[in-house]
């Protein structure tokens, strides 16, 4: 049996050659890390979630014409995904401070941002991805004039798509990561979505409660993140009735359930 080729390990994937030039294989691990690797731990079962959910969420998004890597999901953990040259930026796009906005602006985490922020880092992790201005990109080209402004275009549409998305299901969408990456076509390239869209790259708050429902849970030691992950995969209804679906299916009521003190004894 031939062993496939592995091009590149990450955080939270592991990339294989695909099988036809161009495609590559994404695996989703269930490795988890944050503070640039500092931390790190394992959700058990989120890369079967994470693929699920990103598949979900990047078929959605070419149906209303967003060009993305996705091609199809092929199994439990792994999709196909066109092979691009990644452009060496996070776009994280916010609408309610949280996080490293919250901290280093001195906003308090879930006030409504005035308007949406689209903020660029640098993918450096020996640098600890820092942010960048627009002059940064430009100055030393790490993405052309037109590619910027493709990406913030995208970044907006995808935004107000997917704020739209989670709020049917009772989520608000706080603010999330993009990858983005050029196809090239003879002389031409082009900039299409890359990477994923999970829990692991979003802040997704219930919406009446506020309960956190991402990664935010493993990197502020909260527990219940396999709960939580499980239960956006449930109302994007993603879990119920698939026969591929992770073997074992808990859900915030039992998380919480568990977690509750148990109520005093009424006195007689
Ligand atoms: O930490 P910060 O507030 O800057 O994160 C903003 C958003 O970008 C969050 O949704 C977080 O999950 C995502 N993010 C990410 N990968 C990083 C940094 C941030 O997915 N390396």
């Amino acid at each position: 049996m031939s062993r496939r080729r592995q091009i590149y390990e990450g955080k939270a994937k592991i990339l294989y050659e695909g099988p036809e030039p161009g495609t590559i294989i994404q695996y989703f691990k269930d490795d988890a890390t944050a503070f640039n690797a500092q931390k790190k731990g394992t959700i058990n079962g989120k890369g079967v979630i994470n693929n699920r959910i990103s598949e979900h969420v990047f078929t959605r998004l070419a149906h209303i014409g967003i060009p993305t890597h996705f091609i199809r999901r092929l199994n439990m953990r792994e999709q196909l995904v066109r092979q691009v040259e990644i452009i060496p930026l996070e776009v994280v796009v916010r609408n309610v401070a949280a996080g490293s906005i919250a901290k280093r602006l001195g906003i308090e985490e879930g006030e409504m941002l005035p308007h949406t922020i689209i903020e660029y880092y640098l993918k450096d992790d020996a640098l600890g991805d820092p942010m960048v201005a627009e002059e940064h990109i430009a100055a030393f080209n790490w993405a052309g004039h037109d590619e910027m402004q493709d990406i913030a275009a995208m970044a907006i549409r995808v935004n107000d798509f997917m704020c739209g998305m989670f709020a049917a299901i009772g989520i608000r969408l706080i603010d999330f990561k993009l990858e983005f990456g050029r196809i090239y076509d003879g002389d031409y390239s082009r900039v299409i979505l890359a990477d994923e869209i999970s829990p692991d790259n979003c802040r997704l708050w219930d919406f009446t409660t506020n309960e956190k429902l991402d990664k935010d849970r493993f990197r502020r030691d909260m527990g219940g993140e396999e709960e939580a992950y499980q239960e956006v995969a449930r109302r994007m209804g993603l879990l119920n009735g698939e026969d591929n679906s992770p073997g074992e299916v808990l859900d915030m009521d039992a998380h919480r359930s568990r977690l509750r003190t148990p109520a005093p004894k009424p006195k007689k």
